[in-house]
């Protein structure tokens, strides 16, 4: 059977084929994702109305292609205090928010309970509000840095309130790349187990690939066979979100930025391998939003949410700093001949617009 057809046929293709897709034409590749996204979701466009925070850009980490820590090209360190990050929470739950993303770069001067008591009194305060919370790379620093097991980490933040994880720090699992990037975060092992334990506990979280650097073509799929192969023993994930790499303000000096058309095909070629995978979120932060709408003809179910603000990516050229006008964002999906379907952080659906 050709490659085509198993695909067609809803069978499961190995690291060799789903390398070989690079190589199929342009549209018939896009066309093959669309075939599974519409099988699964339909003509259905999912997004959030969420605020991300980043309350601490201060890292004891180095990774090259950061352009958000204050220990690289970020000439403004800060710290947030309780009080403001509340202040947010606050007025972003008048406007109609119901997921707060909180991530942070990896402060050792905080302590860890600067890290750990926020999610508490926001669930205390609203209790409605989904707190989506910690990525494995800073349990992983959280559990180096106060000399706790990543067990103890992980109750600590069911206990204290965190809904689901964030997909960040699985940049790319391949460990010479990885090395390169970002040496001495949590490893590629490490992200997984971390995934894994938080899976095991009942609870949900997200997958990123970090792509458009100086990975290959072999080291996205080996990437991607690595989140099957734990999605086949936990179901923990619900998405998986593809991050472009944004190529101002960091280390890594990449001269020819990826082209959109080795985007699309890496969004359609995930589309296919990642059957185990529910959604595949185009993240128009890294993307652009133009962008971001014809992914959902190459296998993008989600465009994540209106963002409201973000700091991380749109330190390094992302055009995110601000998020995106809900009326408008609405309005871009349905032009573009999808469904906008608002959803909560779990995927039930709250509106279909
Ligand atoms: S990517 Fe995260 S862990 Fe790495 S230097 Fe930047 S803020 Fe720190």
């Amino acid at each position: 059977m050709n490659i085509r057809d198993k695909i067609l046929n809803g069978q499961r293709i190995d690291y060799d084929e789903a390398l070989s897709l690079y190589e199929m034409d342009f549209f018939e590749l896009g066309a093959l994702a669309n075939t599974i996204r519409e099988k699964k979701h339909g003509k259905k466009t999912y997004f959030n109305i969420n605020r991300h925070i980043n309350p601490t850009n201060i890292c004891a980490d180095t990774c090259k292609f950061c352009a958000y820590a204050a220990n690289r090209k970020n000439p403004n360190p800060y710290t947030m205090k309780h009080e403001e990050i509340m202040d947010i929470v606050k007025d972003v739950d008048t406007r109609g928010v119901k997921e707060v993303h909180i991530v942070s770069a990896h402060n050792p001067d905080t302590g860890i309970n600067w890290y750990l008591d926020i999610f508490k009194r926001i669930k205390i305060e609203f209790p409605h509000m989904h707190v989506k919370a910690l990525t494995a790379a800073e349990v992983d620093f959280l559990a180096r840095h106060y000399s706790k097991s990543y067990d103890e980490i992980i109750d600590l933040m069911v206990e204290n309130g965190v809904d689901s994880m964030p997909g960040g720090g699985a940049e790319i699992f391949d460990e010479k790349v990885r090395d390169y990037i970002c040496k001495g975060k949590v490893t590629s092992e490490q992200w997984l187990e971390i995934h894994q334990k938080w899976h095991e506990r009942g609870k949900k979280s997200n997958v990123t690939m970090l792509f458009g650097h100086v990975e290959k073509r072999e080291h996205r799929i080996d990437h991607m066979m690595r989140i099957r192969e734990l999605q086949d023993k936990t179901n923990g994930f619900n998405a998986f979100i593809p991050l472009v790499y944004q190529t101002e303000n960091n280390y890594l000096k990449i001269e020819a930025p990826i082209t959109a058309n080795e985007i699309l095909k890496t969004m359609a070629i995930s589309r296919i391998v990642l059957d185990n995978v529910a959604h595949l979120k185009a993240y128009w932060v890294t993307s652009t939003v133009n962008l971001a709408l014809v992914s959902q003809e190459f296998g993008a179910n989600d465009l994540d949410g209106t963002i409201q603000k973000e700091s991380i990516n749109s330190a390094a050229g992302a055009a995110s700093a601000n998020g995106v006008d809900l009326e408008e964002f609405v309005g871009l999906i349905k032009n573009s001949g999808f469904t906008p379907v608002e959803r909560d952080s779990v995927y039930n659906e709250i509106k279909v617009w």
